[in-house]
């Protein structure tokens, strides 16, 4: 769907996996990008491609200070998204989602901008309910190690809806789901990186427990779909809204697929769970269909084969050696 008129965009963590992809698909429509980042997880190689664009703005920023800039729409991306980064600084994790949340919800009021929140699945912790909907209130630890990642988040929406009602301000709240694609962190532990590194390298796939827990896999194109639909939704609609694809896998069937489809020859290995992971997540995302008419297209075979060819540069670059 394209805006009719050009708009002034920012976008927070614009130099990360999803916001290097939001910005130029932004910039594809014709808008003018913003992107404030303040590289503790994404790098600059992500936007290298980007920075010769006239209508494309790096600038380098922490959220948890306020911002003064003019703009008419912000997504709010900003936040390590993977548990060995978000848990590296457990409380820069925290602040960066609640300092975050109210400084760009300050500025959204003062210059009456739509704001749309990057909140996501763990919102439900190691959810009761199967699928999850919207209506599903969670079963989150307040005192883990993942709750600096998900208490944050939580908060997050609870400002966002607060602003809602108290200021009147037009937010929009996307929960999302497991996003894979090309400028994935190759290091940073999430699932689908680690066995494509692996493979790769045809080393071992770690698989930890069983690789019976089950997560479903949103490719980014798709994901990045969803935020424009949400953000051009009508005024009256915020969210929360899943955003994510409702394939479910298991880990073990992930890690066969992904040594196929890199011709690998790595054995599969099984290590311990790691403490609060969830055993099944998948989204009911009937609330995007109905009110965004949005639902992911991109098969996970097709999705992966991308995300591959990407890593395949990615080790060549690095390594030198273009048979990699
Ligand atoms: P990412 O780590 O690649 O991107 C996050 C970006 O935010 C990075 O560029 C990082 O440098 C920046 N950042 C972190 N703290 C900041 C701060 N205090 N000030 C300014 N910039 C800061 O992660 P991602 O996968 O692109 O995730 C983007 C958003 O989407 C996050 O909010 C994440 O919680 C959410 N999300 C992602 C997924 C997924 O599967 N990728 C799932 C659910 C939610
Ligand atoms: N803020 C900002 N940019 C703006 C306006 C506000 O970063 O353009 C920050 C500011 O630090 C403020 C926070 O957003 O503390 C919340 O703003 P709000 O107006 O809601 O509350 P108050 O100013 O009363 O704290
Ligand atoms: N996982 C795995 N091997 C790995 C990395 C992750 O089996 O090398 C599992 C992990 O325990 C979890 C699932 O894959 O059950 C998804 O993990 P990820 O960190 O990607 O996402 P999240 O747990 O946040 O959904």
């Amino acid at each position: 769907m394209r805006e009719t008129h050009s708009k002034r965009v920012l976008v927070t963590g614009g130099a990360g996996f999803l916001g290097s992809h939001l910005c130029e698909y932004l910039l594809g429509q014709g808008h003018d990008v913003l992107c404030v980042d303040n590289f503790y997880t994404g790098t600059k190689r992500n936007i290298a491609h980007l920075l010769g664009h006239p209508r494309f703005e790096p600038m380098r920023h922490d959220v948890t200070f306020p911002l003064y800039v003019e703009v008419d729409d912000i997504y709010n991306l900003a936040c390590p998204a993977s548990p060995i980064h978000y848990q590296n600084d457990p409380v820069q994790t925290t602040k960066t989602s609640v300092h975050g949340a109210i400084n760009m919800l300050g500025l959204a009021k003062r210059v009456k901008a739509r704001i749309l929140q990057a909140s996501t699945s763990e919102v439900y912790g190691d959810p009761q309910e199967h699928p999850q909907t919207e209506h599903y209130w969670g079963h989150v630890n307040p005192i883990g190690i993942r709750s600096c990642y998900d208490e944050g988040k939580r908060c997050a929406e609870t400002l966002f809806m607060d602003y809602r009602r108290q200021h009147k301000l037009n937010v929009k709240i996307a929960r999302i789901f497991n996003t894979y694609g090309p400028r994935m962190h190759p290091n940073d532990g999430r699932v689908v990186s680690n066995f494509i590194m692996q493979a790769l390298a045809n080393e071992p796939i770690t698989i930890y427990g069983d690789g019976s827990q089950t997560r479903s896999f949103c490719f980014v194109d798709d994901l990045i779909r969803g935020f424009d639909a949400l953000m051009q939704s009508p005024d009256g609609f915020c969210g929360p809204v899943n955003l994510g694809n409702p394939v479910e896998h298991t880990m073990l069937e992930l890690a066969e697929r992904i040594v196929s489809l890199c011709h690998s020859r790595s054995d599969i290995v099984f290590r311990p769970l790691p403490s609060d992971d969830p055993t099944r997540r998948r989204p009911d995302i009937s609330l995007a269909r109905d009110m965004l008419g949005w639902e992911p297209e991109v098969k996970l075979n097709e999705g992966l084969s991308r995300t591959i060819a990407y890593f395949r540069e990615l080790r060549a670059a690095e390594t030198g050696d273009l048979a990699a």
